[in-house]
């Protein structure tokens, strides 16, 4: 009998596993060392410069920035990935916004207005009702600690009262990395899952004192529609804040005084659930509803396998900026020039770079998303909506913050959360994916020999999940790979300027980028996630 010789080939092959993954190929080498640093530098100033504002999501100068880049990638030869063969990928936001003219809560004949009364904590839908009153203490719930103030009463169609939004009881902890509780359910996703009409909370002292900041806030929702699930989607659930007045007018003649709930909260010590006998009246009207449509700027590199090229890495740097209200020292302008020009200017150098050069396998998809600063709606649209099916996404790659230094001089010599020059934090692998890991130390070591730091590559940083365009996709089951230079003093203020950055720094991390993402994509075997995935991840389908 004779064997299939592919047979005997596939049994004569050592384990894929052994095999020591190649070095950076010479003309991959070239293309890398091919970046210009000076053209990134001048990318990266007038993306950060005044005139463009810091691109928030939306605006006219994130227009101009998205303009910039699409010409560029035209000239360069990639294929336009967004909508009717452009390179804009559309989306639908809605804002909504309560009327505070006309809020207010009605308790027994006493109404209490908006601002003075109560504050917005979150924005789910109006509300315009008089309902019944259900008292659940902290409203957490924390499975593990048999830890359930819903246990038996029926807050469907009803407004939950609650202390906090963050009381627990005394000596439990609940995990929490960003908005994301782990093994525990916050008040808002313990109300909104039992049906709950919204949410009353009646507010910790320790809130109290910032109250004139807390009613500003809050009271606009702007969220993807259709609505794509994350962790950092928008509250499930409306709620607001009650001013002590309030809370004592809701709780007089109740089981539970005003005063004495207080009191006990502070301690931690919550008194048990329990329906009130009074209704109360809760009037959050809309004054304007808006849609704007924002987009993401996305560019095709195809493949060079006419079979992998079906699978793809994605690219992705952040366009817009976090853009505040807040003057500061004679500065208004938000120029997010780290956060994130730094990435969008090194990712448009590697994007025309590796178009001129040989190609990987598979197809590598940049993007330079929208609204991350806001709920990562770019990359949540990205996720709902990609140009490649995302099963067939090997790894992606996120390059946010890229630009900062421990130089000697710089404004970050002594800070802690910064990398030194030629170190980059590199966030994904070690966590996820050995194979990822080693393919990716063998490409620099063969490169740069940059210094790998992996102190956020652990399932409990929040650099790791959720806080970055990682998110969305890790909740997806894909590998993700962060590069960052880390937090410095300048973070989301408009101090963010290009140049308070170090261009070697970026110069460096924009060549290992490069390099990594083209082995990424010509790997013999594809680079996935091979160990489990953190619980600190919940997992939308
Ligand atoms: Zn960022």
């Amino acid at each position: 009998m004779k064997l299939p010789i592919v047979v005997i080939m596939a049994v004569l092959a050592p384990p894929a596993v052994l095999a020591q993954p190649p070095g950076l190929p010479p003309a991959i080498r070239a293309a890398a060392e091919g970046l210009s640093a000076e053209q990134i530098a001048w990318d990266l100033a007038y993306l950060a410069s005044d005139e463009l504002r810091g691109r928030n999501t939306p605006s006219p100068g994130f227009d101009a920035a998205a303009d910039y880049l699409a010409s560029r990638l035209e000239r360069a030869g990639l294929k336009p990935g967004g909508d009717q063969g452009t390179f804009r990928q559309h989306y639908e936001l809605h804002e909504t916004r309560i009327d505070t003219d006309a809020a207010a809560i009605e308790i027994a004949g006493r109404r209490f207005a908006f601002g003075r009364g109560f504050a917005m904590r979150s924005l789910a839908s109006p509300i315009s009702a008089e309902l019944p009153v259900v008292y659940v203490g902290h409203g957490w719930v924390i499975p593990g600690r048999k830890i359930d103030p819903y246990a038996g009463v029926d807050v469907r169609g009803k407004l939950v009262l609650a202390h906090g939004p963050r009381a627990l009881p005394r000596g439990v902890e609940v995990q929490q990395i960003g908005r994301v509780a782990i093994d525990a359910e916050t008040p808002f996703v313990a109300a909104a899952a039992r049906g709950a009409a919204g949410v009353l909370f009646i507010t910790q002292a320790s809130e109290l004192v910032r109250w004139d900041e807390i009613k500003g806030q809050n009271t606009v929702r702007r969220e993807l529609e259709p609505n794509v699930p994350s962790a950092y989607a928008a509250l499930p659930i409306t709620s607001v804040l009650l001013a002590p007045p309030v809370t004592t007018a809701l709780l007089e003649g109740e089981a539970v005084t005003g005063p004495t709930a207080l009191r006990v909260a502070e301690q931690g010590e919550f008194p048990a659930t329990f329906e009130l006998r009074k209704r109360v009246r809760v009037h959050l009207p809309v004054s304007a509803r808006s849609v704007y449509r924002p987009y993401n700027v996305v560019a095709i590199l195809e493949g060079s396998d006419p079979t992998l090229k079906d699978e793809a890495v994605t690219v992705f740097a952040h366009l817009d900026g976090a853009v505040g209200s807040r003057e500061i020292a004679g500065d208004a302008i938000y120029n997010s020039a780290d956060d994130n020009a730094s990435g969008s200017a090194a990712t448009l150098a590697i994007a025309e770079q590796m178009a001129a050069a040989p190609r990987p396998k598979r197809s590598v998809v940049f993007v330079w998303d929208s609204g991350e600063e806001q709920g990562l709606w770019g990359t949540r649209w990205f996720v709902h909506s990609p140009p490649v099916p995302l099963a067939r996404v090997v790894a992606h790659v996120n390059v946010d913050m890229i630009g900062a230094s421990r130089r000697p001089g710089s404004a970050d010599t002594a800070s802690p959360l910064v990398t030194e020059r030629n170190e980059v934090f590199l966030i994904g692998p070690r966590t996820l994916s050995t194979q990822a890991m080693v393919l990716l130390d063998r490409v620099n070591e063969s490169y740069l020999k940059l210094r790998f730091n992996r102190q956020y590559d652990t399932p409990d940083s929040e650099f790791f999940y959720p806080r970055t365009d990682a998110g969305p996709f890790l909740e997806r089951g894909i590998l993700t790979i962060g590069f960052t230079t880390g937090i410095h003093n300048r973070y989301h203020l408009p101090a963010d300027e290009a140049r308070t950055l170090d261009p070697a720094q970026v110069h460096a991390i924009a060549r290992t980028v490069l390099a990594s993402v083209w082995m990424l994509g010509d790997a013999a075997e594809r680079p996935g996630i091979d160990q489990p995935l953190p619980r600190t991840v919940p997992r939308h389908p």
